[in-house]
Protein backbone atom coordinates (compact mmCIF):
# COMPACT_ATOMS: atom_id res chain seq x y z
CA UNK A 1 0.00 0.00 0.00
CA UNK A 2 0.76 3.52 -0.68
CA UNK A 3 -0.42 6.63 1.19
CA UNK A 4 -0.61 9.81 -0.38
CA UNK A 5 -2.09 13.02 1.25
CA UNK A 6 -3.78 10.41 3.65
CA UNK A 7 -5.60 8.48 0.93
CA UNK A 8 -4.20 5.18 1.25
CA UNK A 9 -4.45 3.25 -2.37
CA UNK A 10 -3.58 -0.74 -2.77
CA UNK A 11 -1.29 -1.34 -5.21
CA UNK A 12 -2.01 -1.88 -8.98
CA UNK A 13 -5.38 -0.16 -8.29
CA UNK A 14 -6.04 2.70 -10.90
CA UNK A 15 -7.37 6.14 -9.94
CA UNK A 16 -10.97 5.24 -9.07
CA UNK A 17 -11.73 8.36 -11.30
CA UNK A 18 -10.48 6.05 -13.78
CA UNK A 19 -11.89 2.75 -13.12
CA UNK A 20 -12.78 1.23 -9.36
CA UNK A 21 -11.10 -2.13 -10.52
CA UNK A 22 -8.40 -3.36 -8.12
CA UNK A 23 -6.05 -6.04 -9.62
CA UNK A 24 -4.19 -8.55 -7.41
CA UNK A 25 -0.94 -8.56 -9.96
CA UNK A 26 1.21 -6.17 -12.00
CA UNK A 27 0.84 -7.12 -15.53
CA UNK A 28 3.79 -5.48 -15.87
CA UNK A 29 6.09 -8.17 -13.83
CA UNK A 30 8.00 -11.18 -15.62
CA UNK A 31 7.21 -14.33 -14.52
CA UNK A 32 3.91 -16.37 -13.26
CA UNK A 33 1.68 -14.42 -11.62
CA UNK A 34 -2.48 -15.39 -10.11
CA UNK A 35 -4.98 -13.22 -8.84
CA UNK A 36 -7.74 -11.58 -9.60
CA UNK A 37 -9.30 -8.14 -10.45
CA UNK A 38 -11.48 -6.88 -7.88
CA UNK A 39 -15.45 -5.25 -9.01
CA UNK A 40 -17.04 -3.44 -6.03
CA UNK A 41 -20.27 -3.67 -5.92
CA UNK A 42 -23.34 -4.42 -3.55
CA UNK A 43 -25.82 -6.45 -2.85
CA UNK A 44 -28.61 -6.46 0.54
CA UNK A 45 -26.10 -8.70 2.30
CA UNK A 46 -23.23 -7.54 1.00
CA UNK A 47 -22.76 -3.83 1.20
CA UNK A 48 -18.88 -3.96 0.51
CA UNK A 49 -18.75 -7.29 -1.73
CA UNK A 50 -16.58 -7.27 -4.67
CA UNK A 51 -16.96 -9.64 -7.53
CA UNK A 52 -13.49 -11.49 -8.13
CA UNK A 53 -12.55 -12.34 -11.92
CA UNK A 54 -9.86 -14.47 -11.85
CA UNK A 55 -6.74 -13.51 -13.83
CA UNK A 56 -3.19 -14.95 -14.22
CA UNK A 57 -0.18 -13.45 -16.50
CA UNK A 58 2.70 -15.27 -17.88
CA UNK A 59 5.50 -13.22 -18.52
CA UNK A 60 8.95 -14.45 -20.11
CA UNK A 61 11.06 -11.68 -22.69
CA UNK A 62 10.22 -10.19 -25.64
CA UNK A 63 7.51 -11.35 -27.84
CA UNK A 64 3.91 -11.25 -28.43
CA UNK A 65 1.34 -10.30 -26.11
CA UNK A 66 -2.05 -12.00 -26.16
CA UNK A 67 -4.86 -11.46 -24.00
CA UNK A 68 -7.01 -14.90 -23.70
CA UNK A 69 -10.43 -14.93 -22.59
CA UNK A 70 -13.36 -16.97 -22.45
CA UNK A 71 -17.22 -17.12 -20.16
CA UNK A 72 -18.15 -13.44 -21.81
CA UNK A 73 -21.53 -15.41 -21.74
CA UNK A 74 -22.16 -17.62 -18.65
CA UNK A 75 -23.43 -19.78 -20.72
CA UNK A 76 -20.70 -21.21 -23.08
CA UNK A 77 -18.10 -23.44 -21.82
CA UNK A 78 -15.61 -25.18 -23.78
CA UNK A 79 -13.81 -21.72 -24.09
CA UNK A 80 -13.34 -21.50 -20.11
CA UNK A 81 -12.16 -25.22 -19.36
CA UNK A 82 -9.82 -24.42 -22.54
CA UNK A 83 -8.27 -21.31 -20.24
CA UNK A 84 -8.81 -23.27 -17.08
CA UNK A 85 -6.33 -25.91 -18.47
CA UNK A 86 -3.92 -23.55 -19.98
CA UNK A 87 -3.74 -21.79 -16.33
CA UNK A 88 -2.29 -24.75 -14.99
CA UNK A 89 -0.36 -26.33 -17.68
CA UNK A 90 1.42 -23.26 -19.00
CA UNK A 91 4.91 -21.65 -17.35
CA UNK A 92 6.28 -18.92 -18.36
CA UNK A 93 9.44 -21.03 -19.80
CA UNK A 94 6.73 -22.08 -22.30
CA UNK A 95 6.31 -18.58 -23.60
CA UNK A 96 8.13 -16.01 -25.19
CA UNK A 97 6.28 -13.09 -24.73
CA UNK A 98 3.28 -12.50 -22.61
CA UNK A 99 0.04 -14.75 -22.05
CA UNK A 100 -2.75 -12.91 -19.97
CA UNK A 101 -5.13 -15.63 -19.34
CA UNK A 102 -8.88 -14.86 -18.15
CA UNK A 103 -11.26 -17.96 -17.97
CA UNK A 104 -14.36 -16.85 -17.10
CA UNK A 105 -15.57 -12.62 -17.77
CA UNK A 106 -18.50 -12.99 -15.88
CA UNK A 107 -18.61 -15.89 -13.53
CA UNK A 108 -22.14 -14.86 -11.72
CA UNK A 109 -23.47 -15.88 -15.11
CA UNK A 110 -21.14 -19.15 -15.82
CA UNK A 111 -22.42 -20.15 -12.03
CA UNK A 112 -26.11 -19.42 -12.59
CA UNK A 113 -25.76 -21.14 -16.73
CA UNK A 114 -26.64 -17.74 -17.67
CA UNK A 115 -26.29 -15.78 -20.88
CA UNK A 116 -26.66 -12.58 -19.04
CA UNK A 117 -24.97 -11.65 -15.34
CA UNK A 118 -27.54 -12.40 -12.43
CA UNK A 119 -25.65 -9.24 -11.09
CA UNK A 120 -27.09 -6.74 -13.26
CA UNK A 121 -28.98 -8.25 -16.51
CA UNK A 122 -26.41 -7.01 -18.85
CA UNK A 123 -25.09 -8.66 -21.92
CA UNK A 124 -21.46 -8.38 -21.57
CA UNK A 125 -20.95 -8.47 -25.13
CA UNK A 126 -23.24 -5.36 -25.63
CA UNK A 127 -21.08 -3.46 -22.75
CA UNK A 128 -18.68 -1.84 -24.77
CA UNK A 129 -16.45 0.74 -24.82
CA UNK A 130 -18.06 0.20 -21.18
CA UNK A 131 -18.43 2.42 -18.01
CA UNK A 132 -16.04 3.24 -14.92
CA UNK A 133 -19.46 4.73 -13.34
CA UNK A 134 -21.68 1.64 -14.04
CA UNK A 135 -22.89 -1.66 -13.34
CA UNK A 136 -20.33 -4.16 -12.74
CA UNK A 137 -20.27 -5.64 -16.22
CA UNK A 138 -19.91 -2.38 -17.64
CA UNK A 139 -16.89 -1.59 -15.51
CA UNK A 140 -15.70 -4.54 -16.53
CA UNK A 141 -15.87 -3.73 -19.90
CA UNK A 142 -14.19 -0.24 -19.35
CA UNK A 143 -11.63 -1.41 -17.89
CA UNK A 144 -10.82 -4.56 -21.14
CA UNK A 145 -10.86 -1.62 -23.43
CA UNK A 146 -8.84 0.75 -21.25
CA UNK A 147 -6.63 -0.88 -19.83
CA UNK A 148 -6.13 -4.57 -20.99
CA UNK A 149 -6.63 -4.37 -24.77
CA UNK A 150 -3.87 -1.46 -25.23
CA UNK A 151 -1.46 -3.90 -23.85
CA UNK A 152 -2.53 -6.43 -26.05
CA UNK A 153 -1.22 -7.55 -29.90
CA UNK A 154 -4.11 -10.01 -30.16
CA UNK A 155 -7.18 -10.34 -28.37
CA UNK A 156 -8.82 -14.17 -28.15
CA UNK A 157 -12.55 -14.14 -27.05
CA UNK A 158 -13.92 -17.61 -27.51
CA UNK A 159 -17.76 -17.98 -27.53
CA UNK A 160 -20.31 -20.38 -28.52
CA UNK A 161 -24.03 -20.34 -29.15
CA UNK A 162 -24.74 -20.42 -25.73
CA UNK A 163 -28.10 -22.13 -24.74
CA UNK A 164 -30.06 -20.60 -27.42
CA UNK A 165 -28.08 -21.39 -30.50
CA UNK A 166 -26.58 -24.67 -31.72
CA UNK A 167 -23.28 -23.86 -34.20
CA UNK A 168 -21.42 -25.82 -36.09
CA UNK A 169 -17.83 -25.51 -34.20
CA UNK A 170 -16.38 -22.96 -35.87
CA UNK A 171 -13.29 -20.01 -35.64
CA UNK A 172 -15.30 -16.52 -36.45
CA UNK A 173 -14.46 -12.82 -37.69
CA UNK A 174 -15.87 -9.87 -38.85
CA UNK A 175 -14.57 -8.20 -42.14
CA UNK A 176 -12.67 -5.24 -40.70
CA UNK A 177 -11.82 -2.50 -43.27
CA UNK A 178 -8.40 -2.21 -42.42
CA UNK A 179 -6.59 -5.37 -45.02
CA UNK A 180 -3.57 -5.32 -43.11
CA UNK A 181 -5.82 -6.34 -40.07
CA UNK A 182 -8.10 -8.56 -42.01
CA UNK A 183 -4.86 -10.53 -43.29
CA UNK A 184 -3.53 -11.08 -39.92
CA UNK A 185 -7.35 -12.13 -38.51
CA UNK A 186 -7.80 -14.45 -41.41
CA UNK A 187 -4.32 -16.44 -41.02
CA UNK A 188 -5.13 -16.40 -37.18
CA UNK A 189 -8.51 -17.66 -37.23
CA UNK A 190 -7.03 -20.56 -39.98
CA UNK A 191 -5.15 -21.53 -37.58
CA UNK A 192 -7.82 -22.83 -35.12
CA UNK A 193 -8.04 -25.89 -37.37
CA UNK A 194 -11.69 -26.09 -37.65
CA UNK A 195 -13.00 -27.99 -40.82
CA UNK A 196 -14.99 -24.43 -41.52
CA UNK A 197 -14.14 -20.86 -40.14
CA UNK A 198 -17.14 -18.20 -40.49
CA UNK A 199 -17.66 -14.34 -41.50
CA UNK A 200 -20.65 -12.72 -39.56
CA UNK A 201 -22.32 -9.67 -39.22
CA UNK A 202 -23.91 -8.13 -36.12
CA UNK A 203 -27.49 -8.77 -36.07
CA UNK A 204 -28.48 -8.06 -32.57
CA UNK A 205 -27.45 -4.63 -31.33
CA UNK A 206 -23.85 -2.79 -30.92
CA UNK A 207 -21.24 -2.64 -27.88
CA UNK A 208 -19.33 -6.10 -28.63
CA UNK A 209 -16.27 -6.72 -27.15
CA UNK A 210 -14.61 -8.44 -30.69
CA UNK A 211 -15.66 -4.62 -32.18
CA UNK A 212 -13.88 -2.49 -29.67
CA UNK A 213 -10.83 -4.91 -29.39
CA UNK A 214 -10.97 -4.46 -33.42
CA UNK A 215 -11.65 -0.64 -33.61
CA UNK A 216 -8.23 -0.27 -31.39
CA UNK A 217 -6.37 -2.56 -34.41
CA UNK A 218 -6.22 -5.73 -32.53
CA UNK A 219 -5.49 -9.30 -34.16
CA UNK A 220 -8.90 -10.49 -32.81
CA UNK A 221 -9.77 -14.48 -32.68
CA UNK A 222 -12.76 -15.53 -31.81
CA UNK A 223 -15.03 -18.97 -31.80
CA UNK A 224 -19.15 -20.61 -32.13
CA UNK A 225 -17.21 -23.59 -30.21
CA UNK A 226 -20.92 -25.38 -30.70
CA UNK A 227 -23.93 -24.86 -28.36
CA UNK A 228 -26.89 -25.41 -26.91
CA UNK A 229 -26.35 -27.75 -23.19
CA UNK A 230 -23.97 -30.54 -24.24
CA UNK A 231 -20.59 -30.27 -24.68
CA UNK A 232 -19.28 -33.40 -26.75
CA UNK A 233 -15.85 -34.40 -25.65
CA UNK A 234 -14.59 -33.83 -29.74
CA UNK A 235 -15.46 -30.35 -29.28
CA UNK A 236 -13.82 -29.67 -25.85
CA UNK A 237 -10.77 -31.66 -28.23
CA UNK A 238 -10.89 -29.29 -31.57
CA UNK A 239 -11.23 -25.84 -28.54
CA UNK A 240 -8.07 -26.79 -26.77
CA UNK A 241 -6.16 -27.57 -29.94
CA UNK A 242 -7.28 -24.98 -31.86
CA UNK A 243 -6.56 -22.60 -28.90
CA UNK A 244 -2.95 -24.08 -28.60
CA UNK A 245 -1.95 -23.55 -32.02
CA UNK A 246 -3.26 -20.22 -32.32
CA UNK A 247 -1.08 -19.54 -29.53
CA UNK A 248 2.03 -21.34 -31.85
CA UNK A 249 0.45 -19.83 -34.90
CA UNK A 250 0.81 -16.06 -33.45
CA UNK A 251 4.38 -16.71 -31.50
CA UNK A 252 3.83 -16.56 -28.13
CA UNK A 253 3.84 -20.33 -27.08
CA UNK A 254 7.05 -22.42 -28.05
CA UNK A 255 6.16 -24.72 -30.85
CA UNK A 256 5.53 -26.06 -34.21
CA UNK A 257 2.45 -24.49 -36.05
CA UNK A 258 -0.07 -27.10 -36.97
CA UNK A 259 -1.89 -26.73 -40.26
CA UNK A 260 -4.95 -28.63 -41.80
CA UNK A 261 -4.32 -31.62 -44.30
CA UNK A 262 -7.55 -30.12 -45.93
CA UNK A 263 -8.04 -26.24 -46.65
CA UNK A 264 -10.26 -24.76 -44.09
CA UNK A 265 -13.84 -24.16 -45.57
CA UNK A 266 -14.67 -20.35 -45.23
CA UNK A 267 -18.48 -19.42 -45.20
CA UNK A 268 -20.06 -16.15 -44.79
CA UNK A 269 -23.06 -14.85 -43.50
CA UNK A 270 -22.98 -10.92 -43.93
CA UNK A 271 -26.64 -10.42 -45.45
CA UNK A 272 -29.37 -9.49 -42.70
CA UNK A 273 -32.13 -12.07 -44.47
CA UNK A 274 -28.68 -14.80 -43.68
CA UNK A 275 -30.31 -14.62 -40.09
CA UNK A 276 -33.97 -16.20 -39.87
CA UNK A 277 -35.94 -15.39 -37.50
CA UNK A 278 -39.38 -16.99 -35.75
CA UNK A 279 -42.01 -14.92 -37.00
CA UNK A 280 -44.60 -16.32 -34.46
CA UNK A 281 -44.09 -18.03 -30.78
CA UNK A 282 -44.65 -21.49 -30.27
CA UNK A 283 -42.95 -25.10 -30.28
CA UNK A 284 -40.00 -25.51 -32.93
CA UNK A 285 -39.05 -28.24 -35.05
CA UNK A 286 -36.03 -28.20 -36.64
CA UNK A 287 -35.54 -29.94 -40.25
CA UNK A 288 -32.02 -29.46 -40.87
CA UNK A 289 -28.90 -30.20 -38.83
CA UNK A 290 -25.82 -27.57 -38.72
CA UNK A 291 -24.11 -28.16 -41.11
CA UNK A 292 -26.02 -29.59 -43.82
CA UNK A 293 -27.16 -27.81 -46.86
CA UNK A 294 -30.38 -25.95 -47.78
CA UNK A 295 -31.74 -24.89 -50.71
CA UNK A 296 -33.82 -21.67 -51.33
CA UNK A 297 -37.36 -22.35 -50.03
CA UNK A 298 -37.02 -25.02 -47.98
CA UNK A 299 -38.43 -25.28 -44.38
CA UNK A 300 -35.62 -25.00 -42.12
CA UNK A 301 -37.45 -25.70 -39.23
CA UNK A 302 -41.12 -25.62 -38.60
CA UNK A 303 -43.10 -23.77 -35.60
CA UNK A 304 -46.03 -25.89 -33.75
CA UNK A 305 -49.15 -24.15 -31.70
CA UNK A 306 -49.45 -26.40 -28.80
CA UNK A 307 -52.94 -24.58 -28.03
CA UNK A 308 -53.89 -24.84 -31.55
CA UNK A 309 -53.19 -28.57 -32.79
CA UNK A 310 -55.72 -27.56 -35.58
CA UNK A 311 -53.34 -25.06 -37.08
CA UNK A 312 -50.91 -25.74 -39.64
CA UNK A 313 -47.20 -25.27 -38.19
CA UNK A 314 -45.54 -22.40 -39.65
CA UNK A 315 -42.56 -22.98 -41.63
CA UNK A 316 -39.27 -20.87 -41.43
CA UNK A 317 -38.36 -20.56 -44.84
CA UNK A 318 -34.75 -20.04 -45.94
CA UNK A 319 -34.30 -17.24 -48.08
CA UNK A 320 -31.34 -18.65 -50.40
CA UNK A 321 -29.13 -21.86 -50.36
CA UNK A 322 -26.02 -22.79 -48.69
CA UNK A 323 -25.17 -24.23 -45.18
CA UNK A 324 -26.94 -24.21 -41.95
CA UNK A 325 -24.85 -23.06 -39.82
CA UNK A 326 -26.63 -22.04 -36.98
CA UNK A 327 -30.00 -23.27 -35.65
CA UNK A 328 -32.56 -22.53 -32.57
CA UNK A 329 -31.55 -25.15 -29.71
CA UNK A 330 -34.52 -24.48 -27.19
CA UNK A 331 -37.71 -26.30 -29.00
CA UNK A 332 -39.40 -23.72 -27.54
CA UNK A 333 -39.49 -20.46 -29.42
CA UNK A 334 -40.67 -16.98 -29.07
CA UNK A 335 -41.52 -14.70 -31.89
CA UNK A 336 -38.51 -12.72 -33.06
CA UNK A 337 -35.80 -15.58 -31.64
CA UNK A 338 -33.22 -15.96 -34.08
CA UNK A 339 -33.86 -19.37 -35.32
CA UNK A 340 -31.37 -20.28 -38.41
CA UNK A 341 -28.44 -18.50 -39.97
CA UNK A 342 -27.75 -19.62 -43.53
CA UNK A 343 -23.99 -18.85 -44.55
CA UNK A 344 -22.18 -19.12 -47.90
CA UNK A 345 -19.05 -20.20 -49.64
CA UNK A 346 -16.80 -17.13 -50.01
CA UNK A 347 -12.63 -16.79 -50.57
CA UNK A 348 -12.41 -14.49 -47.58
CA UNK A 349 -8.88 -13.43 -49.81
CA UNK A 350 -10.35 -12.24 -52.95
CA UNK A 351 -9.45 -8.59 -53.51
CA UNK A 352 -6.95 -8.15 -50.53
CA UNK A 353 -4.11 -10.03 -51.91
ZN1 LIG B 1 -21.29 -15.77 -26.65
Amino acid sequence: MTTNAGIVRFRYTLDPAVSPIHSTIDLSQPGAQYGHLAIPYSYNLGGWANLQVPIASLRNGPGPTVLLMAGNHGDEYPGQVAILNLWRELKPADLTGQLILIPCLNPPAAHAATRLSPLDGKNFNRCFPGNAQGTPSEILAHYLSTVLFPLADVVVDLHTGGRSLTFLPTAHMHLVPDFAQRKAMLTATDAFLTDVAFLYTDVAGTGLLPVEAESQGKIVITTEMGGGEVVPASVHRLCQRGLRNVLVHCGVLKGIVETRKQPVRWVQALDREDYRFAPESGLYESCFDVGETVNKGDAIGRIHFLERPDRDAVPVLSHAAGMLIAGRAPSIVKQGDCVACIAHDVDPWKGIQ
